[in-house]
């Protein structure tokens, strides 16, 4: 989609430092990291909000789950924890409307969540 940040950095136009990519998502560090890891697993598809998610979008879902997955274990948190989160519209902070997993590792993670 024109305009839109992470489909410019899905389709290469504007750098990031990747660390994973498969059909379905790429998945690069997050510029203003909020801990020591800190990973936006953005699919290839454009969807602007998780409320603007459909069926058809299922096992799309379960892949970003999956690769968040496999990078925590790339990463080394796999075993000493992390966390997945999705921010969907203003009250929760969403910044860019292009659906992104964030994966956060690397410290103990207060909880709840700011
Ligand atoms: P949101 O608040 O929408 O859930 O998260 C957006 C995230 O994207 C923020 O954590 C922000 O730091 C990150 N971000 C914004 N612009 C860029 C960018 O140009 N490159 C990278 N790598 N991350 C970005
Ligand atoms: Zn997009």
């Amino acid at each position: 989609m024109a305009d839109c940040l992470f489909c410019s950095i899905v389709e290469g136009k504007i750098p990031a430092a990747k660390v994973y990519e498969d059909e379905w998502c790429v998945a690069f560090r997050d510029i203003k990291p909020q801990a020591p890891l800190h990973v936006l697993i953005v699919p290839r598809k454009h969807i602007p909000t998780l409320n603007d998610l459909t069926a058809d979008d299922a096992e799309l879902v379960g892949r970003l789950l999956l690769a968040a997955q496999e990078i925590a274990r790339q990463e080394n948190v796999a075993e000493a924890g992390y966390r997945t989160v999705f921010n969907c519209n203003a009250a929760a902070g969403q910044m860019v409307f292009h659906i992104h997993l964030h994966l956060l590792g690397g410290r103990n993670l207060g909880w709840p969540p700011g």
